[in-house]
């Protein structure tokens, strides 16, 4: 809902006829919405929905308060009716303009940027620094907040179908399906094996304390290699749950993620790209050593 009010408020309303622009909520007159400028009349204002059409279809304006016009309100309310009576509304359809870009075009690289810059998004969070693709960092911030769509966020929206894991019989949530499932756990037990990496408590501390003290280059590649687990673990989920795809075993994930590190390393430096590649051998070697000795089962005695 937040990120909903701040995307209308950077949408700028070319009025033409006022019939599809709200008058109070959208940014019509002035750089922000006229609730924003004037909300001691925007309080008391009786119909906050309405739309400029209706407010501007008679002489006095339609609109109605719930207390007096008076002291302040009263001179908020000529200050707005001085503007307003230089609105010429026409036969023309309203128009919106993206004030975030200079060609009036939405993006999202720009919404991204709007939000960091206007600190909507915590500009601390570790994520936002690392090379991996926006939708990648946008996908780790989801996490964050604990709003990706694991079942249990689904079932809140009425979805229908079951709770379960696919890749286990426990309930998916976000924790237990990047944490704590036993094929979680087994990824994570790889990377430990692979880098001395102890895996994270829980969610907010990999974004927050979990590398505190580890070297900043190379918490950075480290950022980029869970990245890439957390969209391997992401997609072969929906792969299995959506679209009626097998799960053979842990190695699915591994080579996927791996495949994402190579790919996402040309955004890096180049000095970093030949540590990210022996970085995935080295995982991809340890998980075949565990997948050859202990098979998929192997979770129950080296991930638990
Ligand atoms: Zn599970």
């Amino acid at each position: 809902m937040k990120i909903k009010m701040t995307f209308f408020q950077k949408v700028k309303f070319i009025v033409g006829n006022g019939t599809s622009t709200r008058f109070w909520k959208d940014t019509w007159l002035g750089d922000t919405p006229l609730a924003l400028q004037y909300p001691l009349l925007y309080n008391i204002a009786q119909r906050k929905e309405d739309y400029i059409s209706m407010v501007l279809q008679s002489v006095p304006l339609n609109m109605q308060f719930r207390r007096a016009l008076v002291g302040a309100r009263w001179d908020a309310w000529l200050h707005l009716v001085r503007r307003l009576m230089q609105v010429q509304l026409s036969n023309h359809t309203d128009n919106v303009r993206w004030i975030l870009a200079a060609n009036g075009v939405f993006s999202v690289k720009s919404m991204y940027l709007d939000l960091i810059n206007t600190g909507t998004l915590s500009r601390s969070l570790k994520i936002w620094n690392i090379k991996v693709p926006l939708k990648i960092k946008v996908f780790m911030w989801f996490i964050h907040k604990g709003v990706i769509l694991t079942k249990d966020n689904l079932i809140k929206r009425r979805w229908r179908g079951r709770s379960n894991c696919c890749y286990c019989e426990q309930n998916e949530t976000i924790r237990h399906l990047f944490l704590q499932c036993p094929l979680a756990k087994l990824l994570w037990r790889t990377i430990q094996i692979a880098f001395n990496i102890v895996p994270p408590t829980c969610i907010s501390s990999i974004f927050t304390t979990w590398l505190n003290g580890v070297d900043v280059k190379i918490s950075k590649l480290i950022g980029i290699g869970i990245c890439a687990l957390f969209w391997a673990i992401w997609n072969t989920r929906n792969d299995i749950t959506f679209n009626g795809k097998n799960f053979n075993n842990f190695l699915q994930v591994i080579f996927r993620a791996t495949s994402w590190i190579r790919t996402w390393s040309l955004l890096s430096h180049v000095d970093s790209r030949g540590r990210m590649d022996i970085g995935c051998n080295r995982w991809e070697m340890v998980a075949r050593v565990i997948f050859n000795r202990f098979g998929w089962r192997a979770n129950n005695r080296l991930g638990v």
